[in-house]
């Protein structure tokens, strides 16, 4: 990280345009009172943001207007970032993903805070009346936000709609693996909050590194399951608690009966959407024996349909970089290796320097390989078979709970079992990726997939606290239980432990 960098760019010409409540903490001077090291650096742009008090209702929707405002002006420059850092990302997969969603989640957050926000009354035992007793909702302070690069600004910006409709002040760390966007983040924040409000951090995994040691008041990270154990073991040392948005290998379980089209439709369209860099993309395929020959030819069809050329097609994205393209070939060739055989899913030639990778299915590639053990990530789609839907829920049983489970049935009696008997952090039941596009839907993984959920009213929850109130009356028995113990105390206990 710069720290010059950091500071003169989350600071705006003219700060009277941001929505920020508090008064702009200058970013000069925020940059004058930096010093040298990394971790200094951090702690005095997060000092900035310490702030007591909880912003009312008119605040927290002023804020969130100003961050629907600043997305929908950006939405040009957000695609071109992204289809920078990526050297190709489809413009209507950045419309979609990026700015359409992101938009629609702030637009559910506005219409519904005022209901969040309501002091709860809850009930009070009559030996308490009439004391009264009631739940309030408190922002937590500071919220850090660590995002990866698969849907750079959604899953920054996301997770800040929710944490300042819960009245907090927010860092961003960006993944260092999409700079022009982090960059444009930075930029478009630094112009629509002022920097003790809402910042944005860049740098490498350095700064990654300090920025998750700081002491958050709650630290949301977005990325794989490898650095969030990292993460997770530094917010432990502040007794930061955490939402960990992890990854994992999501199924696509295809009952007996569903129709081989629509199943191969729908899970290769989740599959190809960002070429397969998503984290609820699915990434392998159950399906029941003897069906194979008929799902490969049905999902060519598809991957047809959707790029009837990919020649300069735009609307297929690239894979974000080098290393990542070689990890998918590697995934790929090691299965080969082991007697996998694969399918390419069009029939033309991708070249290398694109960085454009054909769309593949993968046939009988045993449990050793990588593509099964790992996370896919990419445009390449295993098949497993199975001869009972008893054996495909063992499967998944026998593997770590799944960010994403899809289930294709059209019988209830089936979808219900997978429901039951599967454990995952969200199911589309008869499509793809659907389950993450409802803002009144939680979205966390279990296990090995995250913990803690955003989006809609659990994102609120998880940036507020939750404060139990009790009032007690003026004219009250609860005398009756301190000491000098009286009779009426023993009469009282008799009456309500009878056995
Ligand atoms: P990553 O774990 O490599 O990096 C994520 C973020 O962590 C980046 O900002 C990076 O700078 C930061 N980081 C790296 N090292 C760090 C450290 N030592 N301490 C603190 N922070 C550190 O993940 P990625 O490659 O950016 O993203 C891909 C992974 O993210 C996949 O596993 C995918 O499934 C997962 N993912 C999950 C969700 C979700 O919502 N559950 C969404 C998108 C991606």
């Amino acid at each position: 990280m710069s720290a010059t960098a950091t500071s003169t760019e989350v600071s705006p010409t003219n700060s009277s345009d941001r929505a920020s409540a508090a008064p702009a903490s200058p970013a000069s001077q925020v940059q004058a009172e930096v010093p040298t090291s990394l971790s200094e650096t951090l702690r005095t742009l997060k000092a900035a943001q310490r702030k007591t008090g909880s912003p009312d209702l008119e605040t927290r929707l002023n804020h969130l207007a100003a961050l629907e405002k600043m997305v929908l002006a950006y939405q040009d420059r957000i695609c071109d970032a992204i289809d920078k850092d990526f050297g190709g990302r489809s413009r209507h997969e950045s419309l979609v993903a990026e700015v359409y969603l992101t938009v629609t989640n702030i637009r559910f957050i506005r219409e519904h805070l005022h209901e969040w926000l309501v002091t709860e009354d809850r009930e009070v035992s009559w030996t308490f009346l009439p004391g009264r007793a009631e739940v309030m909702w408190q922002p937590l302070g500071v919220i850090g936000v660590i995002a990866p690069w698969n849907y750079p600004v959604q899953l920054a910006l996301a997770p800040l709609a929710s944490a300042l409709a819960a009245g907090n002040r927010v860092m961003i760390k960006p993944s260092e693996l999409v700079p022009e966007t982090a960059a444009l983040l930075q930029k478009m924040i630094g112009e629509t909050f002022t920097p003790d409000h809402v910042c944005v951090v860049t740098g490498g995994a350095d700064v990654a590194t300090e920025f998750s040691k700081l002491a958050f008041d709650h630290l949301l990270f977005t990325g794989s399951t490898r650095v969030g154990k990292i993460v997770m073991r530094a917010a432990a040392e502040n007794l930061t608690p955490v939402t960990l948005e992890l990854g994992g290998k999501s199924p696509a379980i295809v009952g007996e009966a569903f129709p081989i089209e629509v199943a191969a439709d729908r899970i290769v369209a989740g599959k190809l959407f960002n070429a397969g860099q998503t984290c609820i993309a699915p990434d392998y395929v159950l399906l029941p024996a003897g069906k194979v020959d008929a799902f490969v030819a049905a999902a060519k069809r598809a991957a047809k349909k959707l790029y009837p050329s990919m020649a300069g097609n735009s609307d297929y994205t690239a894979i974000v970089n080098e290393r990542h393209h070689e990890r998918l070939k590697s995934y790929l060739n090691d299965a080969l290796a082991k007697g996998a055989n694969m399918v390419p899913l069009l029939e033309e030639s991708l070249s290398d320097s694109s960085r454009k990778m054909m769309p593949t299915i993968v046939l009988d590639a045993p449990e050793d390989s990588m593509i099964m053990q790992e996370e896919i990530f990419g445009p390449l789609l295993p098949i497993k078979t199975y001869t009972t839907l008893g054996e495909a829920i063992a499967y998944v049983n026998d593997h770590p709970h799944p960010l994403a489970l899809y289930c294709f049935d059209y019988d209830s009696v089936g979808v219900s079992r997978v429901l039951r008997e599967t454990l995952a952090g969200g199911v589309t039941v008869n499509d793809t990726m659907l389950q993450f596009a409802q803002e009144d839907l939680p979205f966390g993984g279990v296990g090995a997939s995250g913990m803690g959920h955003y989006h809609g009213k659990e994102g609120f929850e998880t940036f507020s606290k939750k404060k139990p109130v009790f009032y007690q009356a003026r004219v009250n028995a609860v005398g009756m239980m301190r000491p000098p113990y009286a009779k009426t105390l023993d009469f009282f206990l008799k009456m309500m432990l009878r056995k």
